[in-house]
């Protein structure tokens, strides 16, 4: 086996290039910021500066930028080069600490919510030394190193997206650290990790047909097309043998990720045809997220050189498959092992329980939470849409972690051995199905034997949203069940038997959120409503969990985000939200009016002096009569609800005529064309 792959990391200014170039105290104290989260040591700044500096200007970087991650749910950037006069007629170069360590763009066109007013807009970012920085190539000569930040208002206000990641990793590292303390592992002050395997799904289709799509070119997705005669029907997309053109161009893409050190993985068609994923290696949470912003990036910009769009919208096309962002999530424990592995013995065994049983307790109090968490206007037409879980947040556990989950609530407050009870602490679990022997595809929120898999996160969305809410919640659960237990501990109870109480009773109150079967069925969502479970199926539905008092407290307690804080993304969300679907009202009235109507009428006018053709002619008549009355239906429709009720019915009737217009007149490329990748 080769030990390594040919240019991996070389644009990224990682521990390796750190150990190389930083002299051994500093290299030993940024070691330290970054495992223990400790704040950085003033003097060493300068000297990282100093050695970033020059390592990226010997790879052509002549500017430097804060990357940072604002509400828009992009990155954004602006370039400083490392020039300075030296009044004599030339320049000299430099980056001092500070320029590392804090920058302050004048960045007061990025929504903020109501956090700031506009005079005292504006915005500073701060150094992430635990995500590296890199070095961007936008073309030939424009090299650029890209320093990962954060980015808050004048009082500290997260004005962006890595601001409550990061703060939601601490929580959770606390809580993490303190669970493990009741079972005896004790590591210090070294932090516990999420880790995040994100699944990408995108379509890739042809540049030149992408041209003659308004749609696409402006919203991400088709607002018309009738479905093409295959598409993917048979199964024979999913899996198949990548074609060269695609070929060539994941060939290139792993190239580029693989320089800036994504450990790209997996790659594989996708069920419907023109639909591809990308898997990358899990890693430390906040790593993992600033590398799938890359990854998207690197997508598109790789696609374009291949001759292709890709889309990272979640519907693309009506009636075949969208595309979703698979949410692997666990926690790496500050012993450095998954703890979210059934264990080798029984004491492993009962954490790991805990932590399960944690799970369920966090998914049931707040599933209202992480359905918001993934509310936007394109995710809304695919859950629920029978190739993504449902609107209703449910845990699978697979039969037999649910058995014995079930154990344990019957095992009630006696420790005692009875009838093959499983008792925490004393007994092995079974051996549990690892991988993908077990596997249920419709659930939203599933075990798959080491992790847990989020299913409802859109394709197109910052994965760190959910994970906020993920992180925190679960941290909040943690502390419910150590609060509990330390009690009852120092009350003088044995420790397993406290435990075993807790975790029964957690269970009684949060098994209704366990479902095993079916997610894609009627049944289920008539089950799930008797249980109360919230079935939140638009984004105008989900966006107001965020605006709660359970969920105000949550996020306030554990200082993951402020009221205001809050209150300033449902205002973004619910605003982008709008925005978006009057893009789109507006893109389906232009195409209508003057794409598919003049088509229709110049259809209707070669027919119509044809006799045998006065049936098709009489059908293309009224079905253009109904076109023109959704024109004017959408165009006097003002909310959003409604605006998308009369796109739906407009794209109906030009749906139907694209069945009957001569192909050569219809003005757009038809799904058969786009899906032929
Ligand atoms: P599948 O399609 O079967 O779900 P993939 O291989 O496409 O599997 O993706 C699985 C993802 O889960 C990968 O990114 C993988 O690295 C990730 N993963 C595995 N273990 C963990 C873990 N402990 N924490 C987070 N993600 C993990
Ligand atoms: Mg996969």
């Amino acid at each position: 086996m080769k030990n390594t792959i040919e240019g991996f990391g070389e644009l990224v200014f990682g521990l390796p290039v750190m150990e190389q170039r930083l002299s051994a105290p500093t290299f030993a104290s940024l070691k330290k910021t970054i495992g223990t989260g400790s704040s950085l040591e003033a003097s060493v700044a300068d000297e990282v500066a100093e050695a970033m500096m020059v390592w990226a200007m010997e790879k052509g970087a002549t500017h430097y930028t804060h990357w940072f991650q604002p509400l828009t749910g992009s990155t954004a950037e602006k370039h400083d080069s490392f020039i300075f006069p030296d009044f004599k007629g030339g320049v000299i170069t430099g980056f001092s600490g500070s320029e590392l360590i804090q920058g302050e763009p004048d960045a007061s066109s990025f929504p903020s919510g109501g956090l700031r007013a506009t005079f005292e807009a504006r915005g500073y970012t701060g150094w992430d030394p635990s995500s590296p920085a890199f070095i961007k190539y936008d073309s030939v000569n424009a090299a650029t190193l890209c320093i990962p930040t954060v980015f808050c208002g004048y009082n500290g206000e997260a004005l962006d997206k890595k601001t409550p990641l990061l703060r939601s990793m601490k929580v959770l590292s606390d809580q993490t650290i303190r669970l493990g303390k009741l079972f005896g592992i004790d590591c210090g002050d070294t932090m516990a990790q999420a880790t995040l395997g994100g699944e990408q799904e995108y379509f890739l289709i042809d540049l030149d047909l992408v041209a003659e799509r308004p749609d696409i070119l402006r919203t991400g997705r088709t607002l018309f097309g009738k479905g093409a005669s295959k598409h993917q029907q048979l199964d024979d997309h999913y899996f198949g043998a990548i074609k060269p053109r695609v070929a060539a161009f994941m060939g290139e893409l792993d190239a580029v990720l693989w320089q800036y050190a994504v450990p790209a993985k997996t790659r594989h068609n996708e069920v419907c045809p023109g639909q591809f994923e990308l898997a990358p290696v899990f890693e430390t949470l906040n790593i993992a997220v600033d590398h799938n912003m890359i990854i998207m990036e690197v997508l598109a910009v790789t696609a374009e050189k291949h001759g292709f769009a890709c889309l990272l919208h979640e519907k693309p096309f009506a009636a075949v498959n969208g595309s979703g962002k698979h949410n692997n999530w666990s926690i790496s424990g500050p012993d450095g092992k998954n703890w979210l592995k059934p264990g080798d013995n029984p004491h492993e065994n009962a954490k790991f329980m805990t932590i399960v049983v944690a799970l369920m307790k966090a998914v049931d109090t707040h599933a209202d939470l992480l359905r918001a968490s993934v509310a936007t206007a394109g995710n809304d037409h695919r859950l629920g849409a029978n190739e993504a879980p449902p609107a209703v947040v449910s845990v699978f556990l697979g039969e037999q972690l649910t058995d014995i989950v079930e154990q344990i609530e019957a095992g009630g407050a006696d420790s005692s051995k009875d009838g093959g009870h499983i008792h925490l602490g004393v007994d092995l679990l079974p051996n549990l199905p690892r991988g993908n022997t077990d596997r249920n595809r419709t659930s939203p929120f599933a075990f798959v034997g080491n992790r847990f898999e989020f299913r409802a996160v859109g394709s197109n969305q910052s994965p760190a949203g959910a994970n906020i809410v993920l992180n925190t919640i679960v941290a909040e659960a943690f502390d419910y069940i150590c609060t509990e237990v330390e009690t009852a501990v120092a009350g003088g109870k044995e420790f397993n038997a406290a435990l075993q109480d807790v975790l029964a009773a957690v269970i009684k109150e949060h098994k209704r959120i366990l479902f095993n079967g079916d997610g894609y069925t009627d049944e289920w969502l008539e089950e799930a409503a008797k249980r109360g479970l919230p079935n939140l199926v638009t984004t105008e539905d989900a966006l107001p969990a965020l605006q709660t008092q359970k969920a105000k407290d949550l996020f306030a307690k554990y200082n993951v985000l402020t009221n205001e804080e809050l209150e300033s993304r449902f205002n973004i969300y619910e605003e982008t939200y709008e925005t978006l679907i009057g893009i789109e009202a507006a893109t389906a009235l232009d195409i209508a009016r003057t794409m598919i109507v003049p088509a229709a009428v110049t259809a209707i006018t070669e027919y119509s002096v044809v006799p045998a053709a006065a049936g098709i002619c009489a059908e293309m008549s009224s079905l253009t009569e109904a076109a023109i009355a959704g024109i004017a239906k959408l165009d006097a429709a003002e909310k959003p609800a409604d605006q998308i009720a009369a796109m739906n019915e407009l794209r109906a009737s030009v749906d139907a005529l694209e069945a009957i217009v001569p192909a050569d007149l219809w003005p757009m490329p038809s799904y058969a064309e786009l899906l032929l990748v």
